[in-house]
């Protein structure tokens, strides 16, 4: 975005293409790939193409509802998809900041699934 100061990330060149990604969806407003480095059989992660600010879940204000409720859909959508690897369910999770462990700061949402998960995470 005009305003997103911050500085780029390699999700940035994942969108360019500069950094190849198994991308599984995509449109104008986010881009779904798979993690490179699985935390289940089912791994895949959705940001938003313009990151317009959302480095992290914690800077969302109202003018993000439209891409954050776009996301989930998303999520809901690959979480269902058995060519996927998806089961019935799936973790989602948006990471947020250092406590969240976020190591990458565009706003991403993880869809890890294909295992049944723990509750809590470590
Ligand atoms: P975070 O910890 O920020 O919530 O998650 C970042 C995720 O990005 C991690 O699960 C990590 O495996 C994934 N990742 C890091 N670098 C790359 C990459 O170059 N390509 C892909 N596809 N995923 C990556």
């Amino acid at each position: 975005g005009v305003r997103d100061t911050d500085p780029p990330t390699l999700f940035d060149k994942i969108i360019s293409g500069e950094i190849p990604a198994a991308i599984v969806k995509q449109d104008d407003k986010m881009m779904a790939f798979k993690d490179i480095n699985p935390a289940g059989p089912a791994h895949v992660l959705i940001i938003p193409k313009d990151r317009n600010g959302l480095t992290r879940l914690g800077k969302a204000s109202v003018e993000h509802k439209e891409i954050l409720g776009h996301l989930m859909v998303t999520a809901a959508e690959i979480s269902n998809d058995k060519s996927l690897g998806f089961g019935d369910g799936a973790r989602i999770v948006v990471n947020d900041g250092p406590d969240g462990g976020q190591e990458v700061m565009h706003l991403h949402v993880h869809v890890i699934g294909g295992r049944a998960m723990q509750w809590p995470p470590g």
